[in-house]
């Protein structure tokens, strides 16, 4: 069964800066679990998806307009430190934050006695990721996980039954 929309496609990656050292992976984790054609996961990885089936394994370089976007200046936001009381507070660290659009990773920037100062763009923004992509397993999405835009059972949602 070839990738395409609708379907859900269980995987493990690995993702690295081009040229540079391993950012995350799945590998020590639960597979990441993909509704196709639902902006789940970024673009660039989800086109190099498509038309691909369980047992491949490939790498896909993603440029950052297909990734997290260009970095943007002047993002820079002073936070409260008891905000952050549960963060390590380190130059260059991600924490993630509340904001209006829900949790969202941050770079700490300027560490001060009562304030923060935060780098909203991406952690990973203006950055060509490099992708090693193993697809485990895919299948048809059910009318449910296709209605709701996300994956349901292992790896998905779980919803709690009334
Ligand atoms: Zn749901």
């Amino acid at each position: 069964m070839n990738i395409e929309k609708d379907h859900v496609v269980r995987l493990h990656y690995s993702v690295s800066e081009a040229g540079g050292e391993a950012i995350e992976t799945s590998r020590d984790r639960e597979p990441l679990a993909v509704l196709i054609g639902h902006q789940t996961i970024i673009p660039g990885l989800e086109e190099a998806l498509l038309g691909r089936a369980a047992g491949d394994r490939f790498e896909a370089t993603v440029a950052p307009e297909k990734a997290y976007g260009e970095r943007r200046e002047g993002l820079v936001q002073r936070i409260p430190r008891k905000h952050l009381k549960d963060h390590r507070l380190v130059v260059g660290a991600t924490v993630v934050v509340p904001t209006q659009m829900g949790p969202r990773p941050v770079t700490v920037q300027k560490v001060g006695l009562s304030v923060v100062d935060v780098d909203l763009n991406h952690p990973m923004a203006g950055k060509t990721l490099v992708f090693d992509v193993e697809v485990l397993d895919v299948r048809e999405a059910t009318a449910e996980e296709k209605d709701h835009g996300h994956v349901h059972g292992e790896g998905g949602v779980q919803h709690g039954r009334p």
